[in-house]
């Protein structure tokens, strides 16, 4: 675990120079420049189990993972053999091929709640498909999402709440007309109240409810089950689709994402992230009543040149098979807590005003005391602490996503003996932070 010293990331930084002047902020996604924690991103040539390495030859564990993707850590010798074997025989076609076959096959089977699935090439082109789906489906117009979830950038969810009891979305984003963000209603989360309200006055009109059943986006801000499950009573009730945006959840969380680890059956369900093995996937799903209005069989078009892509199934079906092997899930979130746990018992020992939030293999650093968060306006907006701890913790040869708003992951691939010694370094910047 050693980081060449001195530290240079000269490399990185000239590349970032270059890549400024070809792409908006120099990045091709505004989360991996590094704004909110100041400093210049890392430029990565090389992943291998747990670890990355940057183009300066620095050595790094990873509990970024591509954002989520790489359950089974970097180049994961069963998944790169799926693919370098598919690749083989030519990279896309443009029709159909048994890849997909399979790969839905297999994921259908481990599915109850949904029937039929159709093959996206991102979580954003899931989402934005499930959502025209329920309006052609429903032949209803309003959606109604929650402060603080993530769905990718859709246009009509880069909304915020604007002002009063029901809001209706403002625009969150230049380029997103007001017209759009009119169709979304925006909720606080885990607000029963604020929920029933809603559904009192807007069924008519809602479409559907689409949800990160574990909003992982902006902290990790677990709900009440009881919040969860009024949400799929009230929706059953009024006759508004659920739709479980399950991109970061999904198959992370238990095979059947947070369907199955809370045994809430939604009537829509979007996929992202660890379905594509680290290639570009997103999927959603539904009962064949649903599907059944999706172009060619019904008339909600919905279409992708890359759509399905064989070698990416092929990453997809391997990974998911080595999810599905017995005991994965429970045994990821044992390792996970103890990781957690670790570290929570030393910051509330020291008085540190931490607390690592996780579920199944996703963890998150809460600096809003001990106060369970459940909401947005919850979370601690002095990220101070977490922008000095991830400096601290790049020196030591450990890396985080680059904001203090985003989850941590646990890959198969972490050893204890490195899930140790991060625990060891970030004990270390919390105690050099708050003893500053
Ligand atoms: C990442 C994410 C998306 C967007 O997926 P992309 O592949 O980045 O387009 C949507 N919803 C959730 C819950 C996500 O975590």
């Amino acid at each position: 675990m050693k980081t060449p010293s001195p530290i240079t990331r000269s490399r990185s930084a000239e590349l970032f120079e270059a890549a400024k002047g070809y792409f908006p902020g120099g990045v091709n996604s505004p989360v991996r420049a590094f704004k909110s924690v100041g400093g210049t991103p890392l430029f990565i040539a090389k992943g291998d189990g747990a670890q990355i390495w940057d183009e300066d030859g620095n050595q790094f564990i990873d509990f970024c993972c591509s954002w989520g993707p790489l359950i089974h850590g970097h180049n994961h010798p069963y998944v790169f053999e799926k693919i370098v074997g598919t690749l083989q025989n030519g990279s896309s076609f443009g029709a159909p091929t048994r890849k997909e076959n399979e790969l839905a096959a297999f994921m259908l089977e481990r599915l109850p709640f949904i029937d039929k699935i159709r093959f996206t090439s991102s979580g954003t082109e899931a989402v934005m498909s499930a959502l025209r789906l329920a309006r052609g489906a429903t032949g209803k117009n309003k959606i109604l999402k929650f402060e603080g979830c993530y769905h990718g950038h859709v246009d009509a969810l880069l909304v915020q709440a604007g002002s009063g009891l029901i809001t209706f979305g403002t625009s969150s984003s230049a380029g997103v007309p007001e017209a759009f963000a009119n169709e979304t209603i925006v909720l606080p989360l885990n607000d029963a109240q604020a929920l029933t309200a809603c559904f009192e006055t807007q069924h008519q009109d809602l479409a559907a409810v689409i949800i990160e059943p574990i909003p992982a986006n902006n902290g990790l801000l677990l709900q009440d089950l009881k919040f969860l499950y009024l949400l799929r009573t009230l929706c059953t009730k009024y006759g508004v689709l659920l739709i479980f945006d399950e991109v970061i959840s999904g198959f992370r969380v238990a095979f059947g994402g947070a369907a199955e680890l809370y045994g809430i059956t939604p009537d829509m369900v979007t996929y992202g992230k660890i379905i594509g093995g680290g290639l570009p996937v997103g999927a959603y799903g539904a009962k064949s009543e649903i599907m059944a209005y999706v172009s060619p069989e019904g008339p909600v078009y919905q279409a992708g040149t890359l759509s399905g892509n064989p070698v990416a199934m092929a990453a997809g079906l391997a990974q998911l098979e080595l999810c599905a092997a017995d005991g994965f899930y429970i045994r990821q979130a044992q390792r996970t807590q103890s990781f957690v746990d670790n570290i929570n018992d030393f910051a509330l020992k020291e008085g540190y005003p931490m607390e690592l939030v996780c579920v199944g293999s996703i963890f998150w650093f809460s600096f809003n005391g001990k106060k369970r968060i459940t909401a947005a306006n919850q979370i601690a907006s002095d990220m101070s602490a977490f922008n000095f701890m991830h400096h601290f913790l790049l020196d030591v040869g450990v890396y985080f996503g680059p904001s203090g708003y985003e989850v941590g992951f646990i890959s198969s691939a972490h050893t204890n003996e490195q899930l140790d010694f991060a625990a060891t370094q970030i004990k270390a910047a919390l105690t050099a932070f708050y003893q500053k």
